[in-house]
């Protein structure tokens, strides 16, 4: 069920159209990853959840209320029951992990009740330990720990999370979407977390919403988008692929890579398609009946991604060892799904 939703939502700047017709659902009790290229608006639909403007036109609903609708906020951010986490964490330099929590709280919470939710935000981030330390003497990590209690303490129904890991090096990310996994789970939260990391993408949502443009091109299991494209759009931003021109003919099919192994029935109902090809889809080995010459070879440190190419066509392909550049591999395509070519 939807615990937040935007109903054909418009939002412009006086020179930018940004959110065009909108619509999304927020599943309640679950991870919402929101995608898109820089300026696709993304966070804007996180500033009209929170309340900070109202959309010019449709309306954004949490649960069963209307918050905001063409042009009015109706609830104020802080009746929305909702907490904000960005990756600029906007600590105060001067107050400890305590006073920051023991101050969000202060106004409508008697103080026991105060003392005894800090303690629990607190020990919710594994931050008991540092509960007297000023922003300057954490770590990243921690200090990020610390913005995450600082949402939690309220008890919010849901939390708005724009890049908060972006500035964060691979391993303490891992580690802190894995907590953020564990705190959302144990506390029931709603999450709409804005990335453009995959592994975020991946390893946090339940869902994933595409934007492109101010709309949202698909919604679905990450997984799913990434196994079954719309579009070439959708395919090319959740990971590497390539995209071969296929032209369906007398009942087969011809691109410049001979016959593929394309899903049938052609979901795409078009005769004019791009075949998605991934690299994990394209087999290096002697025995492939295709060949291409090596252009480049990336490591990704467990295997190789090596960028092969032929007469009118280019791909990438997982390779265990570092191939020659300029030698030619043979290789095999297991797997492909196509996309409509007129939606690229
Ligand atoms: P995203 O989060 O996907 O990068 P944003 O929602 O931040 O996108 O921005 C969407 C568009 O709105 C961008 O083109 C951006 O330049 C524009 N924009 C954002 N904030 C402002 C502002 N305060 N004034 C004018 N334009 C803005």
């Amino acid at each position: 069920m939807g615990l937040i939703r935007l109903e054909g939502v418009h939002f412009r700047y006086p020179r930018t159209l940004v959110l065009d017709d909108l619509s999304l659902d927020v599943r309640d009790g679950a991870v919402t990853v929101l995608v898109g290229p820089s300026g696709s608006g993304k966070s804007t639909v996180l500033r009209l959840i929170a309340g900070f403007e109202p959309p010019a036109r449709g309306r954004v609903v949490i649960g069963e209320e209307t918050v905001s609708r063409d042009g009015r906020v109706m609830t104020p951010p802080e009746e929305r029951g909702v907490s904000l986490v960005f990756q600029d964490l906007a600590l105060w330099p001067h107050l400890t992990a305590r006073e920051t929590l023991e101050l969000v709280l202060s106004r409508e919470v008697p103080r026991e009740e105060r003392r005894r939710r800090t303690e629990e935000a607190l020990a919710a981030v594994g931050l008991e330990r540092h509960a007297e330390a000023r922003p300057a003497s954490l770590s990243g990590g921690e200090r990020q720990r610390v913005a995450l209690a600082r949402a939690i303490v309220t008890r919010p129904r849901i939390l708005l999370m724009d890049e908060p890991l972006a500035n964060l090096d691979p391993p303490l990310r891992r580690a802190l979407i894995e907590e953020i996994r564990q705190l959302q789970r144990r506390l029931t939260l709603t999450i709409l977390y804005v990335t453009h990391n995959h592994e975020e993408t991946f390893g946090l949502g339940d869902h994933a919403a595409v934007l492109r443009a101010g709309r949202v091109e698909q919604v679905g299991p990450p997984r799913e988008l990434y196994e079954r494209p719309r579009s070439a759009f959708v395919a090319s931003f959740l990971g590497r692929c390539a995209l071969v021109p296929v032209r369906a003919r007398d009942g087969g099919h011809e691109s410049a890579l001979g016959a593929l192994p394309l899903p049938r029935p052609d979901p795409a109902g078009s005769s004019e398609l791009l075949a998605v090809v991934r690299p994990e889809d394209v087999v290096v080995g002697d025995d492939g009946p295709l060949s291409g010459k090596v252009e480049r070879a990336i490591c990704l440190g467990s295997a190789f991604e090596v960028e092969l190419a032929g007469p009118g066509w280019r791909l990438w392909a997982l390779a265990p060892a570092e191939p020659v550049p300029g030698s030619v591999l043979r290789f095999s395509i297991r797997r492909v799904v196509t996309v409509p070519a007129s939606n690229p």
